[in-house]
């Protein structure tokens, strides 16, 4: 079969998942099988938690991994009214393919392209006089005005204008508003500690938040919405979703808060999944793959599974991967090269060349993204993010996201 990528985003396979040797995937090495039905329902899911508050899914850094086109229009049928990108290209990306959902982005240097932000009608955050400056210039030139959306650091200690700067931020944004070239229409903050639901500073940040709103209104702004909550503030602390909540991993099935024994009725995404190249027999002390981190002390049948650090899979998952062959739970053999990786099968194991190998997803018995990132001391967001752009995405699922 051709490769399906971001830019096929409406083509569909019909649903592989669970059946991983559907013809579909007959002859790829490894893939990734995106649920566009699990995504939309996420997002239906996450909702009915925030019922009175619009959701922005967060798509950033395509979409974690699994795919900006596919998802965003996924998400919209899911019934997210916003959609929210780091980086001004992604969101350029969303427009140029005919993507009208109320869009922000907030990561900007000077020089950004602001103008062709205002002319593709994307959100704009701005958390120093600069921004607004730029903003406010490209916004003219072009006889628009812009939509901005003020940050207020309120204890995160990354982006927003902390402590004092807010006062001159707002000001700053307030003067610029009177000449149409401007308009504030967000304000928003974002959590440093969301995913430990009893941390003081969750409270903290939200106190502050709420007192730099009334600053900006008392100032003479008018903002359209209020917005703090990512996934973990979206599930585990109400009192934040505000007018928006802004959730990215939860849309993706895995959870902020993997200590917090609940999945919030969300469903996995993605499915990674591998073909065996080579099936063969090796004795008792041969070492396995670079530098023999792994030697078998009985003859044994090991399997080439052909993805490597390049496609995503961590280096540092070497001896330790966990993966599901032939119905059996078992670990990577050795180190992880940059195209391939090693199984041990096991003496007498039957394997031939071609069977899957699933190195993570959502049905019973298969490992996890999270199992991933607990094996190799990171999170589940890393996992899925560092997908290899070599490795096709097929989307699975109702495209109308029905289920
Ligand atoms: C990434 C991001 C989110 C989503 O965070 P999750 O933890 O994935 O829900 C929300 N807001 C901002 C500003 C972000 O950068």
């Amino acid at each position: 079969m051709s490769q399906i990528d971001a830019s096929d985003a409406e083509r569909t396979t019909t649903p592989t998942a669970g059946s991983p040797t559907a013809p579909e995937t007959h002859g790829l090495t490894v893939w990734a099988e995106i649920d566009l039905t699990a995504l939309a329902a996420n997002v239906r899911t996450l909702g009915a938690l925030a019922p009175t508050s619009e959701l922005m899914a967060v798509v950033k850094a395509d979409a974690y991994g699994h795919g900006l086109l596919p998802v965003a229009r996924a998400a919209v049928r899911g019934g997210a009214t916003w959609l929210g990108a780091a980086q001004l290209v992604e969101a350029f990306a969303l427009r140029d393919a005919g993507i009208t959902t109320r869009l922000l982005t907030w990561l900007s240097v000077p020089g950004s392209d602001f103008g062709g932000a205002v002319e593709r009608d994307i959100d704009l955050s701005a958390s120093a006089p600069w921004v607004i400056d730029e903003i406010a210039a490209a916004a003219s030139r072009i006889g628009r005005t812009a939509r901005v959306h003020l940050k207020v650091d309120t204890g995160l200690g990354r982006g927003g204008a902390y402590g004092r700067d807010w006062t001159t931020l707002v000001q700053h944004a307030h003067r610029a508003e009177a000449d149409g070239s401007v308009r504030v229409v967000g304000l928003w903050t974002h959590f440093a500690h969301a995913d430990s639901p009893e941390h003081p500073t969750v409270l903290a940040q939200q106190e502050r938040f709420f007192e730099a709103v009334t600053e900006a209104e008392r100032a003479g702004l008018r903002p359209e919405v209020r917005h703090l909550a990512n996934s973990a503030a979206t599930l585990v602390h109400p009192s934040a979703h505000a007018d928006l909540v802004r959730p990215g991993i939860a849309i993706y099935g895995l959870t902020p808060v993997p200590q917090v024994d609940d999945d919030f009725g969300l469903r996995p995404v993605m499915t990674l999944r591998a073909r065996l190249a080579l099936v063969k027999a090796l004795p008792a002390g041969q070492g396995i793959s670079y530098g023999h981190a792994y030697v078998p002390d009985v003859d044994t049948v090991v399997g080439l599974v052909p993805a490597g650090y390049a496609d995503g899979v961590p280096r540092n998952a070497t001896n330790v991967g966990p993966l599901l062959v032939d119905g059996q739970r078992t670990t990577i053999a050795g180190r992880v090269c940059m195209d391939q990786f090693v199984v041990d099968l096991g003496p007498g194991s039957r394997a031939r060349a071609g069977d899957v190998v699933t190195l993570f997803g959502g049905a019973p018995g298969e490992p996890t993204a999270q199992d991933w990132a607990d094996a190799t001391d990171t999170i589940s967001y890393e996992i899925v993010t560092r997908l290899g752009a070599r490795v096709p995405r097929l989307y699975v699922g109702a495209p109308e996201g029905t289920a």
